[in-house]
C-alpha cells in the first residue's frame, strides 16, 4: 500500500533541532494493521504526520500505492465541524469530492450510523455528544471518503476508560472488514487483539518490527520488555503477576477457579523449567488439578522427566505432544477460556495474564495447528 525509504524530519528548535524521524524505513500491504508504540516523544505522531500528508519530509521518500485522497487521519483531537450536525459532519467531505448523488451518500452516512448504534444522534451537534461518541463519528466521517488506509493517532487517549471501550470496538469492525490500518495505541489488549504487526519507536527510529505476537509475547530487548510491562499494567484486561511468590498464587488461584473438567491449552512449554518456580507448591497444585479432573493439552519442545511421569501417572488428564524443532516457540503460554497467559522466566518469574476472548480464539487456533503438526 505503501512504503517510505530513509525518512527523516527535523524540527527547528531554539536549543538545538530535534530529529523527530531518523532514517525510517518500511512498507505495509493492503490488509495490515499496524500498532506503532513507543515512548512521549519518540516520533508516532511525527511519522503519523508524515504518512497523512499533513507534514514534508527533509529527506527520504514516501511512496503510495493508492492515490492522493485515498487516506484519512484521524488524532485524539477529534475535528468535527462544530456547528454541524452529526449526518452533515459526515456527508460533507465526500460531497465534496466524490461524483456520487447526495442522496446515496446520505444513506450510506445513515448505514454506518445505524451499524453502531448511532443513529439517534444524526440531528446532534458535536458539543451534545460525549468525547466516545464524537469519536465514534469522526472515525466514521474519515471512512466516508471510501480511503483504503486510515491512520489513527491516538484516538482514545482523551477518553474515559468505559468511552474507551466503544471507539476500541468500532476499530475492531473496521479491522475485520479489511481496511488497512496504522495506529498508535496505548492500549495493550487491543493493540494485541487488533494489530498483526508493531513498529516500536525510540528516538525517531524504528527499533523493533516484529509480528504483534512475537512482540508481546516472547519480547527479546529488555527495554522493550519493561515498555511492555509498563503498559501492560495500565490496562484493565491485563493482570501483571511477577515474583515467586505471585507466580504461585496464581497457579494455585488458578486451579481454585476452573471449573471441573476444563481443559488448559499450554502451548511452547519449556519442559521442566515450568515446574521450577511452582517449588513445594506444585505437589498442591497438581493434587488439586486432578481432584477436579482438568486436563493438560500441551505441546512443547522438550520434554523432561516430569512430563514422562505426568503422561505414565494419569493419560488421559496429560496429554502431550512433542513439536518439531523447526516451529519451536520461545514463548510459554496457556489458554484457557477467554484468558491467556504468558509465563517468562527470566530473572524473576513473570505472568502477564490477558483476558480477552479474540486473543483466546487466536491463539487456541494456532494451537491446533501446533497439535496437528506434532508428531
Ligand atoms: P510522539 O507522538 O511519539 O509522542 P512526536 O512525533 O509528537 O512524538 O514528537 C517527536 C519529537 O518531535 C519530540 O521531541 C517533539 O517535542 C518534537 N516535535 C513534535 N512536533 C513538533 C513541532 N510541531 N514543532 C517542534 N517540535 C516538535
Ligand atoms: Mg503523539
Amino acid at each position: 500500500m505503501f512504503s517510505l525509504k530513509n525518512v527523516t524530519k527535523e524540527y527547528i528548535h531554539p536549543g538545538g533541532n530535534i530529529s523527530a524521524l531518523k532514517n525510517v524505513s518500511f512498507s505495509v500491504n493492503k490488509g495490515e494493521v499496524v500498532c506503532v508504540l513507543g515512548k512521549s516523544g519518540s516520533g508516532k505522531s511525527t511519522l503519523l504526520r508524515v504518512l497523512s500528508g499533513l507534514e514534508e519530509v527533509d529527506s527520504g521518500s514516501v511512496k503510495f500505492k493508492t492515490k492522493k485522497h485515498e487516506y484519512s487521519y484521524v488524532s485524539q483531537a477529534y475535528t468535527l465541524w462544530p456547528h454541524m450536525t452529526v449526518i452533515q459532519n459526515l456527508t460533507l467531505a465526500p460531497s465534496l469530492f466524490g461524483p456520487e448523488k447526495k442522496e446515496k451518500i446520505k444513506k450510506e452516512a445513515l448505514d454506518l450510523l445505524h451499524r453502531f448504534g448511532l443513529s439517534d444522534y444524526r440531528d446532534t451537534y458535536p458539543s451534545d455528544l460525549s468525547g466516545g461518541q464524537r469519536q465514534r463519528v469522526a472515525i466514521l466521517r474519515a471512512i466516508m471518503t471510501k480511503p483504503e488506509i486510515l491512520f489513527l493517532d491516538e484516538i482514545t487517549s482523551a477518553l474515559d476508560p468505559e468511552l474507551t471501550k466503544s471507539v476500541l470496538d468500532l476499530i475492531r469492525a473496521l479491522a475485520k472488514d479489511g481496511y488497512t490500518m496504522v495506529i498508535v495505541s496505548h492500549h495493550m489488549s487491543f493493540a494485541m487483539s487488533v494489530s498483526n504487526r508493531v513498529l516500536f519507536m525510540k528516538d525517531g527510529e524504528i527499533i523493533a518490527d516484529q509480528d504483534s505476537a512475537s512482540f508481546f509475547m516472547s519480547q527479546k530487548n529488555k527495554e522493550i520488555q519493561s515498555f511492555i510491562l509498563d503498559i501492560a499494567k495500565k490496562d484493565e484486561s491485563i493482570q501483571v503477576f511477577k515474583g515467586i511468590e505471585q507466580f504461585q498464587a496464581y497457579h494455585i488461584g488458578l486451579m481454585r477457579r476452573l471449573s471441573e473438567g476444563s481443559t488448559v491449552y499450554v502451548a511452547g512449554a519449556v519442559g521442566d523449567q515450568w515446574y521450577k518456580p511452582m517449588g513445594e507448591f506444585y505437589p498442591i497444585y497438581e493434587k488439586m488439578r486432578l481432584n477436579k479432573n482438568i486436563t493438560w493439552k500441551m505441546v512443547m519442545y522438550e520434554e523432561g522427566e516430569t512430563e514422562k511421569r505426568l503422561v505414565q501417572d494419569n493419560p488421559t488428564l496429560n496429554q502431550f505432544r512433542k513439536m518439531p524443532r523447526s516451529i519451536q516457540n520461545p514463548a510459554n503460554y496457556n489458554v484457557f477460556g477467554d484468558t491467556v497467559i504468558t509465563q517468562i522466566f527470566e530473572d524473576e518469574p513473570t505472568i502477564i495474564e490477558v483476558k480477552n476472548k479474540n486473543i483466546a480464539e487466536a491463539y487456541l487456533r494456532f494451537f491446533e495447528e501446533l497439535w496437528a503438526v506434532a508428531n
